[in-house]
């Protein structure tokens, strides 16, 4: 996710201009809406929408390395407790939706929940510390606990030290006060993926779910993504949250779960021809066009996601 940023081409922006256009000619085409939601700040690195009275989500702006918060995120109010869903990437990230948070509510955060291990969700944690006399309760599988904790200083150390660890099988309810956030261990992305709902109405899905990003497939265990993809995105909930890039609609996350069949296809294909995954990456230099323009946040992502296959299949 910290990898250079591949600029689109000129022709790959035209080819998303002309997907739009064709989209528009199709007379029995529903196009669907962006879900409903309310701007509440939009700032150079991420905005707040929000989905709900006191139901938010943070859209971060990676691209272009001005965004604190690198990930996205959410925010649950309830009567008596506040929980904001993902670590982000930076401390000031951290402190920016705490701003936001007091700034309208009031209220500082009671709980934190971390998405998973990588850096770019948990890097912010020690911002939740800053400026408080009762910083938040943290949340984590064993599995982010292990994976962080020993090299995590400072305010990040301390709440990772304090932070409690989720049950391994079975979902962990916490009751906001009229609100009740249902946080899922799941795997898939990595061995320590959490699916945060709010009901019927918000999945906070982590990376997961990505959106016009291409997704990272580092510590991916594609046969799982694949399951834990298809349970996240037909849960029924009316807006799912992405760990990367806008919400998305409907239509778009098909065209995700599309893209993860391809990967597969083209993962499987390659390991019995025997073809590396760099040389398989080659053939492939942009995303057939019936799933939209995808942006890769490093011109590798197809490689390493045709390597995660690859990995899978040989053990
Ligand atoms: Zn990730």
């Amino acid at each position: 996710m910290r990898e250079r940023i591949r600029p689109l081409s000129r022709r790959e922006v035209m080819k998303g201009a002309g997907a739009v256009v064709a989209t528009a000619w199709l007379p029995t085409l529903t196009l669907e809406a962006q879900p409903p939601s309310q701007l509440i700040t939009d700032d150079p690195g991420a905005s707040i929408v929000a989905l709900d009275e006191g139901v938010w989500a943070v859209i971060s702006k990676p691209l272009g390395g001005a965004s604190p918060t690198v990930s996205n995120g959410g925010v649950v109010v309830g009567r008596d407790r506040v929980l904001v869903f993902d670590g982000f990437a930076r401390p000031e990230g951290a402190s920016w939706v705490v701003d936001q948070i007091e700034r309208q509510f009031g209220r500082q955060p009671t709980d934190v929940v971390v998405s998973h291990h990588h850096g770019d969700h948990v890097g912010g944690l020690g911002g939740f510390a800053e400026g408080t006399d009762a910083p938040p309760r943290v949340w984590v599988t064993q599995s982010i606990k292990d994976r962080v904790q020993p090299t995590a200083r400072g305010a990040a150390g301390d709440l990772l030290e304090a932070a409690t660890v989720l049950a391994a099988t079975t979902p962990t309810t916490i009751d906001l006060g009229g609100r009740q956030v249902e946080l899922t261990p799941m795997s898939g992305h990595t061995p320590s993926d959490v699916v945060g709902r709010l009901g019927d109405q918000v999945t906070f899905c982590g990376d997961l779910v990505w959106n016009d990003l291409f997704p990272n497939y580092m510590d991916a265990v594609p046969t799982q993504l694949r399951r834990t993809v298809t349970t996240v995105i037909g849960d029924g909930a009316r807006v799912h949250v992405p760990g990367h890039g806008p919400l998305p609609t409907r239509e778009r996350l098909r065209h995700y779960s599309e893209v993860i069949d391809l990967m597969e296809e083209l993962g499987r294909r390659s390991f019995e021809a025997g073809t590396a995954p760099a040389a398989a990456a080659v053939e492939l230099t942009e995303l057939p066009e019936s799933v939209g323009g995808w942006t890769l946040f490093s011109p590798r992502y197809f490689e390493t996601a045709i390597a995660a296959w690859h990995r899978e299949l040989n053990q």
